[in-house]
């Protein structure tokens, strides 16, 4: 579906590991001299698809961006463990970008990351919901993961191999408190080559059918009110556009959001995550970014 188009914008708008491995080799230089970044970051993850690569039916998903669902379970039970908290949209929102809610002292113990998938694929449900139900089981912990959704391209009732989620499923991971579901345009097209009304379209459309999906297992109406640019592509008009009918939004940029300096909830940084990170490239990156003590981190010191 989209996922190549994902992968080529992200491709010429930079080499694609070029980023990531800058960040792979801050991480390193830091861990050789054993100093701990104190800067207030958040890094918050992008994943596309969750691919079995044990089985042959999974070469189907043959582009770059899925990724293993062995690793993507290393992963998430590392994080567990190490004491992570699974930010919401609703979460980095309230508790970092406008400070509007206080971090209790629970909170205030753990690691604060997000974990996002965009464009709603099918492997989301077959391949990662079951591995966030295992862990629940094993630690007695939530992972709580952010769905960028088109709903435009959900799968229809009755639709055979479809390889998009569709709102069954999606409301099946939300009853049980695992996703966060939010906006990604209505039929994943680029924003910046739409007229206005176009725009507004793909930006109010998928807001209205994602709440008709989840309504009534939503009654904050916290579902698709946080926003993902479709390619990462904005531009001024449509981050004008976006900013009337969402809270903040999100990039796919390999960029760390440094939520202390932070000013605009409209460019947050996500990290661009591909099929040949391993989990321990992931963990690396995620345990560098945090001090040992929390305090100044916490107070998000610019
Ligand atoms: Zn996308």
């Amino acid at each position: 579906m989209t996922d190549s188009h994902d992968h080529n914008f992200a491709s010429s708008a930079k080499p694609k590991n070029f980023s990531l491995s800058l960040i792979l080799g801050f991480v390193i230089f830091f861990s050789i001299i054993n100093f701990q970044y104190s800067a207030p970051v958040i890094p918050i993850f992008g994943f596309h698809g969750i691919i079995n690569i044990k089985n042959n039916a999974s070469a189907f998903y043959s582009g770059e961006m899925h990724y293993p669902k062995e690793e993507v379970e290393v992963f998430l039970e590392k994080l567990i463990i190490n004491n992570y908290w699974f930010l919401t949209t609703q979460d980095l929102y309230d508790f970092f970008l406008t400070k509007s809610k206080k971090i209790s002292a629970e909170q205030y113990k753990q690691k604060p990351i997000m974990i996002s998938f965009d464009d709603g694929y099918k492997t989301v449900h077959t391949n990662l919901l079951p591995i966030l139900h295992k862990l629940e089981k094993k630690y007695g912990k939530k992972v709580k993961v952010v769905l960028f959704i088109n709903p435009g391209n959900l799968s229809r009732p009755g639709s055979l191999n479809s390889t998009n989620l569709s709102c069954k499923e999606l409301r099946e991971g939300l009853k049980k408190g695992f996703y966060d579901i939010q906006s990604h345009g209505l039929n994943h097209k680029d924003l910046t080559k739409l007229n206005r009304r176009e725009l507004v379209k793909e930006l109010v459309q998928a807001r209205t059918d994602l709440r008709i999906c989840t309504q009534d297992l939503d009654p904050d109406q916290q579902v698709a009110s946080h926003f993902a640019y479709p390619y990462g592509a904005y531009n001024q008009e449509v981050e004008d556009f976006v900013s009337k009918y969402y809270l903040s939004s999100y990039l796919y940029n390999n960029g760390i959001l440094n939520y202390g300096c932070f000013k605009n909830h409209y460019q947050i940084p996500r990290l661009m995550i591909n099929r040949h990170n391993t989990a321990k490239e992931l963990i690396d990156i995620a345990e560098t970014f945090y001090p040992i003590d929390n305090k100044n981190f916490h107070q998000g010191k610019c």
